[in-house]
Parts: C-alpha cells; sequence; structure tokens
C-alpha cells in the first residue's frame, strides 16, 4: 500500500504493470474523475477526451441523463437473467428497433459478442432460409476489418498482432479490399450468407470508402441474396452525423452491430438488429447470455436512445464535425500527410518522418489532450459530440503545437 503522498501517477502506473496484463500499452495519464468532454487525472490535471473510449463515451462522460437512469434502475433491480420478463427489456428493444429501422433486438454486452451474434446468426439464415448446405456458409470480410477480439472474430483478422498465434482458426470467411466492388462481386458465390462489413473501419484509421461503395454493396448483397451486416459498433450512434454511418449513403443494412456508445460509458450494451425473417431463425435455448438485456443495461441503453431520437446529437456531430475537417485539412502539408473526417471522427496520418502517432499522442497529452495512436503513424480523434466548437480549436491549436515542436 502506498501512502496518500505516494499516489502520484507513477504510483498508480507501476502498480498496473507489475499487477494488470500488458494487452495494452496506455498513455501515462492516470484518470480518477471525468466529466463531459474532461478528465482529470490523480494530480490533478486536466484533459480534454478527444477519444471517448473508442466513440462508447459519445455523450460524455457521466452525461446527466444517463448517470440518472443508472442510479435509478440500480435502487429497483439490477439483474434477472432471461429467465424472466422484465420492465425494461421491451420498452428498450422497441425504441431501438425503431431508431434504427429494424423489427427486432437481441441484446448482448460487449461489440465481440454482439459480431459474434450476427455470425451465428446469418449462418442459420442461411442453411434455414437460403438453402445453403450444411457447413457449407461463408461470409465475405474486409481486408484490415477490427470486429473484436474472440477466437472466431481474430480468425478473419489480417492485423498480425490481432491474428497471430491464437490458432487453430475459425474457417468460413473469405477477405476481400475494402472499397472494391468488383473483388466483392467475384468473391461470392451461393455459398455466401453474408458481407460483413465497418461502413467505415474505426480500428484501421478512420477509413472511409469511397461514395457509391456502401451501396453498391447494398445492391450486390440484394441481387446475390446475401445478407449486409454493417458493424455499427463504432461508427454507429451520432458518431459521424447520422444516427448510423450507413444512413450517409441512405444505405438500409440487413443486419446492424451495435455496442459502445449504447452503454453511455456506463455498463457494456451490445446488441443486435435486425427483421423478423432473420432474427427468427433464433429459438429459445438457440442463443442467449446471462447478463445481456439486464435491467440495468437496458434502462441506460434506453436513455441513450431517448438522447438520440432527437437528432441533436447527429446534427452537433455534423456541424461540428464540418469545422473540425477545415482545422485539420489546413494542416495538411504541415506535418500531417492525410486526414480522413466524417462528422465527429477523424484519422489523421502523420508524416512518419516527423514523428510517430504515439509521439504525437504523447505530446497531445503534455498539451492536456488524450487521443491514440493507431498502426504507427495515424492519430484517431473521436470527441465526445458534447464537444464546443472552441474546444475543438482548442484541439487542433494542440496538435499544431506538437507538430511544429521537435518530436511531439
Ligand atoms: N466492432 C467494431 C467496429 C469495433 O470498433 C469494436 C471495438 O473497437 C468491436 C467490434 C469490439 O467491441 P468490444 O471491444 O466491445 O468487444
Amino acid at each position: 500500500m502506498g501512502t496518500e503522498q505516494s499516489r502520484t501517477n507513477s504510483w498508480y502506473i507501476d502498480l498496473e504493470g507489475r499487477t494488470a496484463a500488458h494487452n495494452y500499452h496506455p498513455l501515462p495519464v492516470v484518470v480518477e474523475h471525468a466529466e463531459g468532454v474532461h478528465v482529470t487525472d490523480v494530480e490533478g490535471r486536466v484533459f480534454l477526451d478527444a477519444l471517448a473510449g473508442y466513440s462508447a463515451l459519445n455523450f460524455g462522460h457521466r452525461h446527466p441523463a444517463l448517470v440518472a437512469a443508472a442510479h435509478a434502475q440500480l435502487d429497483k433491480v439490477t439483474l434477472t437473467s432471461r429467465a424472466f420478463h422484465t420492465d425494461q427489456l421491451g420498452p428498450f428493444c422497441r425504441d431501438l428497433a425503431e431508431l434504427v429501422g429494424k423489427d427486432m433486438i437481441l441484446p448482448m454486452n460487449t461489440g465481440a459478442e454482439a459480431v459474434e451474434t450476427a455470425i451465428k446468426m446469418v449462418r442459420k439464415w442461411g442453411y434455414t432460409v437460403k438453402g445453403v448446405a450444411p457447413g457449407k456458409a461463408r461470409i465475405v470480410v474486409m481486408d484490415d476489418n477490427f470486429h473484436g477480439r474472440t477466437t472466431t472474430i481474430v480468425s478473419f483478422s489480417n492485423d498480425p498482432v490481432a491474428h497471430d498465434d491464437y490458432g487453430p482458426y475459425t474457417p468460413g470467411f473469405d477477405r476481400v479490399p475494402f472499397g472494391d466492388l468488383d473483388a466483392l462481386r467475384e468473391v461470392l458465390t451461393d455459398d455466401h450468407v453474408a458481407v460483413l462489413l465497418e461502413p467505415i473501419q474505426g480500428e484501421s484509421g478512420v477509413g472511409i470508402p469511397p461514395d457509391g461503395y456502401l451501396a453498391g454493396v447494398r445492391a450486390l448483397c440484394t441481387e446475390r441474396n446475401v445478407l449486409m451486416v454493417a458493424d455499427e459498433i463504432q461508427s454507429g450512434l451520432g458518431r459521424t452525423g447520422t444516427t448510423l454511418a450507413c444512413h450517409y449513403e441512405g444505405v438500409e443494412a440487413d443486419v446492424y452491430t451495435l455496442g459502445k456508445a449504447l452503454g453511455g460509458g456506463i455498463v457494456p450494451v451490445s446488441a443486435v438488429a435486425a427483421d423478423h425473417n432473420v432474427m427468427g431463425v433464433f429459438t429459445p435455448g438457440s442463443h442467449g447470455s446471462t447478463f445481456g438485456g439486464n435491467p440495468l443495461a437496458a434502462a441506460v441503453g434506453h436513455a441513450v436512445v431517448k438522447l438520440l431520437q432527437t437528432g441533436e446529437f447527429q446534427d452537433r456531430a455534423k456541424q461540428l464535425g464540418e469545422r473540425l475537417r477545415d482545422r485539420l485539412e489546413a494542416l495538411v502539408g504541415h506535418g500531417v500527410v492525410a486526414v480522413r473526417v466524417r462528422g465527429l471522427w477523424a484519422g489523421i496520418d502523420i508524416d512518419p518522418s516527423l514523428m510517430t502517432g504515439r509521439e504525437a499522442c504523447a505530446g497531445l497529452a503534455e498539451r492536456g489532450v488524450l487521443a491514440k495512436d493507431t498502426h504507427g503513424s495515424t492519430i484517431r480523434l473521436a470527441p465526445p459530440l458534447v464537444i464546443t466548437e472552441e474546444e475543438i480549436d482548442f484541439l487542433v491549436d494542440q496538435l499544431t503545437d506538437v507538430l511544429s515542436s521537435d518530436r511531439g
């Protein structure tokens, strides 16, 4: 045990380094408290959180309506298992389904579980509805995908760090380049049951496909009787300026996976959304989760849905995203090689001869901004949607300063 005085950032970092698995490489900031767009570390330093839990905190830290919903439910009932009904699940599913334009919701907990659920569902749909021969169902996925960390999901990842040494791998997946409709058209066979993709690839650095690509995938899926599964776990729920990133092209997928922001940054809540003809393949006992759809999760998720029903957050993301784009695009040629922005979501490729993404993020942290690098020289920004224009300016000013300084 340390004394009060010894509890500096480094005290906690050392303890974590000795006792918590090293499956992450965090920046040296020890968060103790957070509100809205700001977090405070144990030494009292305040940071603007420009990562927002990889979009799990779309509404900011401890949004009052979400905290109130959680508190109220904590005082009533928190867990029943799905062996019984609760007064929370139905209203949550009804309103989430309506928000995303589907008939039904299957609630789970983490994003990876939602993706696993979708994979099981489309395979079963393939066998029982489409008529694919037993054991033959195939799913098309994209190069540079990120859908989570389970053994099946890492089986079709082409990121060696996520994938290597975890075999034997789950078969039945074909990977094609993201954004390449011809490659997708060529790979599809009668045994394919689904195309699984992120409408914008978050983990790979906010990869935005060419205009018309999502609509093209939609058309191909319809033509070939293949389900389009959009993983909106990071891109969805207001982040890109629309409720779902697919809506940018007016595209409706057959299946959505949702997560992250659905739990309001309070509890893990994920979900699969689909219409009766697809979701109907699940029968009692054929899939489930002890915690999925628990009343606390449903109450918080429902409060999240209510925030999104007004359209206010989507509008903020769209409008403020323009500001973010204008400011970031001005950095191209000044330490930045390229930027990709949709709503309040940006991937920034730093000139690798200047510094690494990690060095840039360390420099940002020193200047009071938290962001995260990905794949070497890219920084991902996903600030809470409650950020103000002045805070966006502060954020980009700090980045400008980092890029003009010597190695962050
Ligand atoms: N799908 C996408 C698109 C993601 O970005 C993530 C997480 O980053 C996941 C799935 C996995 O979510 P979780 O970490 O909650 O399992």
